[in-house]
């Protein structure tokens, strides 16, 4: 087993991209800087030229459901006991968001994989699956819980910064995170909008939260079967709307947005850093650089499946930043 993870290290990093509409049609559209060569991304701009490769690109006229069936085996590894990561990575307002959640009706991976985490469940005879759900948000590295029950003034505090321990095994253990059992589709979607309410909540709106904070959902699999005893294997799948990319300079911001900027821009670096050392297999791994690696510690390394999907916005005028955030996903492959 502990070979067999060895051996696996390097194939079990994904990186895909996802380029974004153009949202607006109305307006003319000039000059169009990125193409598409199979796996590669072109960035033609200011007479430079720019490639970067991934194992899969997906255009614009990308259907939700076409992502998915991409997705669906990495995530389907959950259920055959390892721990999986997908991360939605890029700069705010290039879909990260829509492809994690979705929108009304075209549904993001989210309620995708656990609509088809249930189907297979119930097909499998050989063991009893039972699901749990977690969600959290990461802001300013404090960690919140997002399923936690309404807060009492003894409970407000403590539920807004839960402490992260590593036990014996190695597995990653966030103290006081709400854990919910889900019976069915239905009820895990309930709680999954739940948790979205509670976050958006807390910020003037939704796309305030998601520039500035990470939004965490985690589902655990227990599958109890013969072979397993009395004891359940556990694994848990990671589903992450990382918050946006982009760097501060662009936005000119001060006080509180500047901290909180600087905070997004520091736990994605120590991902990036996390993410490149895995693929170099360097003995030392820097988890310990952000509560976000610390987090998800357990679910980046060693035989778990990480997927990132990197996001581009198609715009002339994002140029910068797109060529930032598909710089930052070479160290990945
Ligand atoms: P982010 O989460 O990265 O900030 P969003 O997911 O909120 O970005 O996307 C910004 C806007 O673009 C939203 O209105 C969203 O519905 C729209 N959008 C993003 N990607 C797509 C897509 N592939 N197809 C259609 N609309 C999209
Ligand atoms: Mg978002």
């Amino acid at each position: 087993q502990a070979l067999n993870n060895i051996l696996d290290i390097k194939g079990s990093i994904r990186v895909f991209c996802r380029i974004r509409p153009y949202l607006c049609s109305s307006r003319r559209i000039i000059h169009k800087p990125i193409s598409v060569e199979s796996n590669k991304i072109v960035i033609r701009s200011g007479g430079s030229k720019k490639e970067f490769e991934f194992d899969k690109v997906f255009t614009q006229e990308e259907s939700q459901e076409n992502i998915f069936l991409e997705v669906e085996p990495i995530l389907r590894s959950a259920l055959d006991g390892r721990n999986v990561c997908i991360l939605a990575y890029g700069q705010t307002g290039t879909g990260k968001t829509f492809t994690m959640d979705g929108a009304n009706e075209s549904p993001g991976i989210v309620p995708r994989a656990l609509k088809m985490l249930f189907q297979k469940a119930s097909l499998d005879s050989t063991s009893t699956v039972v699901f749990s759900i977690s969600m959290l948000e990461v802001y300013l590295g404090s960690v919140r819980d997002l399923l936690a029950p309404k807060p009492t003034r003894a409970t407000s505090i403590s539920r807004c910064n839960l402490n992260i321990q590593t036990d014996i095994k190695g597995s990653v253990e966030i103290e006081g995170l709400t854990e919910v059992q889900i019976s069915d589709f239905a009820k895990a979607v309930w709680w999954y909008t739940k948790g979205k309410r509670v976050r958006s909540t807390s910020w003037t709106n939704v796309n305030e939260a998601s520039s500035r904070s990470h939004c965490l959902t985690r589902i655990t699999i227990y599958r109890h079967s013969d072979e397993s005893g009395g004891k359940p294997e556990i694994s848990k799948l990671w589903m992450v709307d990382l918050g946006g990319s982009e760097r501060l300079l662009k936005t000119g911001a001060t006080g509180q947005t500047l901290d909180e900027g600087r905070a997004i821009n520091l736990s994605l670096s120590a991902l990036g850093d996390v993410i490149a050392a895995l693929r170099r297999k360097r003995g030392h791994i820097p988890y310990r650089n952000s509560k976000l690696t610390q987090i998800l510690k357990d679910s980046l390394g060693d035989g778990s499946k990480v997927l990132m999907l990197v996001h581009a916005s198609p715009c002339e005028e994002d140029v910068m930043e797109t060529i930032c955030s598909l710089t930052f996903s070479k160290r990945a492959r």
